[in-house]
C-alpha cells in the first residue's frame, strides 16, 4: 500500500483516534490542535465533563486494540437510576442481562487517546489553529504564536468538531455544498455531586442517574474521582427556563422543589450554576463530506448531533472503523475510499441525528400525554414478552453495533406506525395488557 502524508485537523476524540487508525495502516500522520496540550494543564478535580461510551464506540476502539486501555478509565453503568420529584427512586436495568454503557471523562479519554497516538509515532502540534486550506496545492494554514505556518499533505481530514474551520474552507470553495444547522430551544449546564463524608460515591455508582421532569431533566454520570458530573438540560426561555433563574434565591427555590434528593449532595450547586456556562445544543448536517481523493470531514465536523442518545462520540468512532474497513477493501484508491465513506456514513449520520432530536421532542412534547404514556407501557410489555422481535430504538443504537443507525431508525419508524394504528382502537384502554393483542401487534412486524 502506498504510504501517504496524512494531516488531521483537530486532536479531539475523533481526530486522535483516527490518527492511530491511519498510523496502523503505515501512513505518516501529523495531528494539529488549536488548544494547548491538555495533558500539561492542571484541571480542577471533580470538574470533568463525562460521556457515555457504548458498544459502537468500544467496537471501534477494540478493532485497533485500544479498548482495554479505555475500559480502565471508564465506569460501567448497568441501567438508569430514576429520581422522582417526591424523593423516591427506582433502578431500571438496560435491556438484557450484562448490557451496560460506560461513563468516561472527556478530558481523561482525550488525554489517553493523545498518549496512544504518540506511542504510535504520531506528532501532535498544539496551539495550531487551522485558518485556511488551499485545495489546489493541498496546503493547510495554521495560526501559531502570531505567525502563519503552511503545511502540505497528501490527505487531509477535518476532525475539528461541530464548528469546524476545515468544513468552512471546504464549503467556501465547493460547488453545491449543502449545509443545515439547527439549534434546539434547550441548553445545558454542568453541576457537580461531590463524594460523601466517607469519601465515597454519594449515590449508586454503576448507573446513569436521571431526574426526569417533563420539559427538562437533570442527569448524572459517575467519575473515577468519586464525584458525579450532573448536566441540567433546560429550556432557554419560558416559565421554567434559564432566563428566569437569574438570582440565587430563585435557583435555590427551584432546585429544592424540583430535585429534593440531589440538593444535599451538591453543596456547590449555586456557585456552579452561576459560574458554569449555559451551552447550546446544535445539529449540523452537511454534504458532500469529501473532495476527490484528498479530503474528508469526520466526526462532529461532518455530523454534530444533540446528546439525547449519547451517540455523538460513538458515531465519530464508528466513522473511523468504517473508514478502516474501506481502506482494507479499496487499498490505495483513495477516491473510492472517500466516496464510499460518505455514501455509507451520511444516511447513518442523518439517522442518529434525527433519532436524537426526536427523542428530545418526544420527551418535551408527548411525555405528559396519557395516550403516549399508555403506548410506551404497551411497548415495554412487547419488549419484555418478545425481546428479540420488539426492540426499542435505544437498544438497537446502544447495544447492537452490527445494526446501522439508519436501520435502527427505520425499525423505530415501523414500530411507531404500527403503534399509531393500535392506539386508534376504541378498546385500547381496557385491552392494552391483552396477550392476543400483543401477538397481533408483533405479527405486523
Ligand atoms: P471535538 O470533540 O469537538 O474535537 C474537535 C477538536 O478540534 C478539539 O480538540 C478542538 O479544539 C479542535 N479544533 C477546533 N477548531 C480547530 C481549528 N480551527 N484548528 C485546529 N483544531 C481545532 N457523545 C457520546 O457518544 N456520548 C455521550 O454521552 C455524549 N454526551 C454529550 C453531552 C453533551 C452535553 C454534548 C455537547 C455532547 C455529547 N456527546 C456525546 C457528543 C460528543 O461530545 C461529540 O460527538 C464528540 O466530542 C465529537 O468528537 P470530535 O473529535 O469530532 O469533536
Amino acid at each position: 500500500m502506498q504510504k501517504k502524508e496524512v494531516l488531521i485537523i483537530g486532536a479531539g476524540l475523533v481526530g486522535s483516534l483516527l490518527s492511530v487508525y491511519m498510523a496502523k495502516r503505515g501512513h505518516k500522520v501529523k495531528l494539529y490542535e488549536r488548544r494547548p496540550d491538555m495533558r500539561k494543564e492542571t484541571v480542577a478535580a471533580g470538574r470533568s465533563i463525562n460521556l457515555a461510551l457504548s458498544d459502537r464506540g468500544l467496537k471501534a476502539l477494540e478493532k485497533i486494540g485500544l479498548a482495554d486501555a479505555i475500559r480502565e478509565i471508564s465506569i460501567p453503568m448497568h441501567g438508569r437510576y430514576i429520581h422522582h420529584i417526591d424523593g423516591s427512586s427506582a433502578f431500571q436495568p438496560y435491556g438484557k442481562e450484562g448490557q451496560f454503557i460506560n461513563s468516561v471523562s472527556r478530558g481523561t479519554l482525550n488525554k489517553k487517546l493523545m498518549d496512544l497516538a504518540e506511542e504510535n509515532g504520531i506528532e501532535i502540534f498544539f496551539e495550531h489553529k487551522c485558518s485556511h486550506v488551499d485545495w489546489k496545492t493541498n496546503t493547510v494554514s495554521f495560526e501559531t504564536n502570531g505567525k502563519t505556518v503552511d503545511v502540505k499533505a497528501d490527505l487531509i481530514f477535518g476532525a475539528d468538531g461541530a464548528f469546524s474551520a476545515a468544513r468552512l474552507q471546504h464549503q467556501l470553495q465547493a460547488d453545491r455544498f449543502n449545509y443545515q444547522q439547527f439549534y434546539i430551544d434547550c441548553g445545558y449546564k454542568e453541576l457537580t455531586i461531590l463524594p460523601n463524608a466517607e469519601g465515597d460515591f454519594a449515590m449508586h455508582v454503576n448507573a446513569l442517574h436521571i431526574w426526569p421532569r417533563k420539559e427538562f431533566m437533570l442527569i448524572a454520570l459517575p467519575n473515577l474521582d468519586k464525584t458525579f458530573t450532573c448536566t441540567l438540560f433546560f429550556p432557554f426561555e419560558g416559565p421554567q427556563s434559564f432566563s428566569r433563574l437569574d438570582t440565587k434565591e430563585k435557583v435555590k427555590d427551584f432546585f429544592e422543589k424540583t430535585f429534593p434528593d440531589a440538593v444535599p449532595l451538591m453543596p456547590t450547586y449555586l456557585e456552579d450554576f452561576f459560574n458554569n456556562p449555559t451551552s447550546s445544543l446544535v445539529t449540523v448536517k452537511c454534504y458532500p463530506w469529501v473532495r476527490e481523493d484528498k479530503f474528508a470531514l469526520i466526526g462532529d465536523a461532518a455530523h454534530a448531533i444533540v446528546p439525547f442518545f449519547g451517540q455523538g462520540m460513538n458515531a465519530g468512532f464508528e466513522d473511523c472503523s468504517v473508514l478502516d474497513d474501506l481502506m482494507e477493501h479499496h487499498g490505495d484508491h483513495w477516491d473510492a475510499i472517500l466516496e464510499e465513506f460518505q455514501l455509507l456514513r451520511k444516511p447513518d449520520a442523518d439517522a442518529i441525528a434525527d433519532l436524537a432530536v426526536n427523542n428530545f421532542t418526544e420527551m418535551r412534547d408527548r411525555v405528559a400525554d396519557p395516550k403516549f404514556l399508555l403506548q410506551k407501557k404497551i411497548e415495554a410489555k412487547l419488549n419484555e414478552k418478545f425481546p428479540d422481535k420488539w426492540i426499542p430504538a435505544y437498544s438497537l443504537v446502544t447495544f447492537s453495533p452490527h445494526i446501522r443507525y439508519s436501520e435502527a431508525l427505520a425499525n423505530g419508524m415501523k414500530q411507531e406506525a404500527i403503534m399509531q394504528q393500535v392506539m386508534q382502537r376504541a378498546d385500547i384502554d381496557s385491552r392494552w395488557d391483552d396477550d392476543v393483542l400483543h401477538r397481533e401487534i408483533v405479527d405486523q412486524l
